[in-house]
């Protein structure tokens, strides 16, 4: 298992951990620190344009991590449909314009209206095939990120490693390499399966690490995730399970906290993150 104690390089932050700052802010900040790796919101990118984060990325020497986010596949219509593809391609442009190493997919809960839980499943595993074929031609992967149940009605019907997996066998059985998971400490701890599907992942599979912690008690659904070290996450026995199958990624941060963290100073929340990779993670 590596030793983060002295290393900073396999740090990464997504930029919604330090949501009150703008994005040439949190570069600039997380280049003094010694930070080389950031994952970027698509707001962000709006609010700032695409070429302008791009040359800051690259001045600053930082590695676009990955790209927050594609999915919602699920759909009511024809139009539904449509629009989904069409806003996937467009970010999964915007992530390959940025040299991100990935795009996640937040792959999207039950329709409006529908109870048909067993048909959002296909939707998405058909979603996810076309998006595939554009991902190998861009040549930008994209990570089915398995997400808590609390949320499979509203933001994605894929909730355990195991059933990420399984789309992935049956999406890309050759292991193109452009199709893999983020695996979420916040979203997956809870599983007695974790370990068991880490192993089955492998290093192929696996292409992206997060952190955070689950608080208890967790007040809000979305926004009252805690900072590592501060809820009930055994984080390092989860990322030697990781790191067991030769993963050789970043510990990306990611931890939305409206009564917390967002309220905090942006360089304090990014020296407790440097803290804390280096004493708990
Ligand atoms: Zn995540």
């Amino acid at each position: 298992m590596r030793d983060l104690s002295n290393d900073i390089g396999l740090l990464a932050i997504n930029t919604a951990t330090v949501k009150q700052w703008p994005l040439e802010k949190l570069i600039e900040a997380c280049y003094e620190r010694g930070i080389r790796a950031i994952t970027p919101w698509r707001h962000d990118i709006e609010r700032a344009g695409l070429a302008a984060a791009r040359s800051w990325f690259n001045d600053a020497g930082i590695t676009v991590t990955g790209y927050c986010r594609g999915g919602f596949f699920t759909y009511a219509n024809e139009a539904g449909r449509v629009a989904s593809d069409e806003d996937n391609i467009r970010a999964l442009e915007e992530a390959t314009e940025l040299g991100a190493k990935g795009m996640a997919l937040v792959v999207g809960g039950l329709p409006e209206g529908s109870k048909d839980l067993g048909g959002a499943h296909e939707q998405v595993a058909e979603g996810i095939a076309r998006l595939l074929e554009r991902a190998k031609s861009l040549k930008t992967p994209i990570l089915i990120e398995p997400l808590h149940p609390m949320v499979a009605a509203n933001r994605a019907c894929v909730n355990t490693l195991k059933h990420a997996l399984d789309l992935c066998d049956r999406i890309d059985p050759d292991v193109s390499g452009y199709l893999g998971v983020a695996a979420d400490v916040y979203h997956l701890w809870w599983d007695p399966e974790l370990k068991a599907q880490i192993k089955r992942g492998g290093k192929d599979r696996l292409l992206a690490f997060h952190v955070c912690d689950w608080l208890v008690p967790t007040r809000d659904m979305l926004n009252d995730r805690g900072m590592m070290g501060d809820g009930i996450i055994d984080i390092r026995r989860i990322r030697g399970w990781v790191e067991d199958t030769g993963y050789d990624g970043l510990c990306e941060v990611e931890i939305f906290s409206d009564a917390n963290w967002w309220t905090k100073d942006g360089g304090d929340v990014l020296d407790a993150c440097i803290a804390r990779h280096q004493t708990v993670v």
